[in-house]
């Protein structure tokens, strides 16, 4: 008989207004997410959980707490992790906190060159989990994603998709399918063990020009 697994589509980089430049408030996260009819999404606002951690007990939707951390070499993801990281530490500290706090570390955008990306150079052997291969707001898109793939093959690990979503409108633009029941500890025991299809698509040029105006219109002091 065949075992029964779900393809959950979850949102795996996601950010809220606890993010310094996230205007997404906690319940548009989940109301737009189950608009674009995710499973779930995981909350991974810039060096805190504090606002991740407001939505771990929703039962309407699947939500993962997270955070992104930045590191002294870049972005990196931490799934299932509901206490802040110190920032500023090195790849390999980061990582090993990371899973000593029974997260998933997952490198984010890694090859996103005006981003704070890691750069596809990583060598193997820093205990990383999983690289984030679709990022719907890395820019440009398509290259991204094809040196971000062949980093994740280069070092056999699992790959991940996410929205990196600033704006509710972003969200669910990539989202990783994940065999798996719905419940937080297989979800994460599935990741580890590659069990995900990166998907989606970039964020579109209006929103990317709408992010645009909308940060200038901050710098102005504007709202
Ligand atoms: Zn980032
Ligand atoms: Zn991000």
């Amino acid at each position: 008989m065949k075992l029964h697994v779900h393809r959950l589509r979850i949102d795996l980089h996601l950010h809220t207004h606890y993010s310094e430049d996230g205007r997404t408030t906690l319940e548009e996260a989940i109301q737009y997410a189950k608009e674009k009819q995710l499973d779930g999404i995981a909350i991974t606002d810039h060096d805190t959980v504090q606002g991740a951690l407001k939505l771990t007990k929703r039962k309407d939707l699947i939500v993962v707490p997270g955070i992104e951390v930045s590191s002294r070499h870049g972005h990196i993801l931490g799934l299932n992790i509901t206490e802040p990281i110190h920032p500023k530490l090195d790849i390999t500290e980061t990582v090993e906190k990371i899973r000593s706090l029974g997260g998933v570390a997952v490198i984010a955008h890694p090859s996103v060159a005006i981003k704070t990306g890691m750069g596809t150079t990583i060598p193997s052997g820093l205990g990383i989990d999983a690289v984030e291969v679709i990022n719907a707001s890395a820019f440009p898109f398509s290259l991204s994603t094809y040196l971000s793939r062949r980093l994740a093959q280069r070092l056999r690990l699992p790959e991940t998709a996410g929205s990196d979503s600033h704006y509710p409108l972003e969200i669910g633009s990539a989202y990783t399918i994940i065999d798996a029941d719905s419940n937080r500890d297989d979800i994460m025991e599935a990741i580890r063990k590659g069990k995900t299809e990166p998907a989606g698509k970039p964020i579109s040029w209006t929103r990317r020009l709408e992010r645009g105006s909308q940060n200038i219109r901050k710098w102005l002091g504007g709202h």
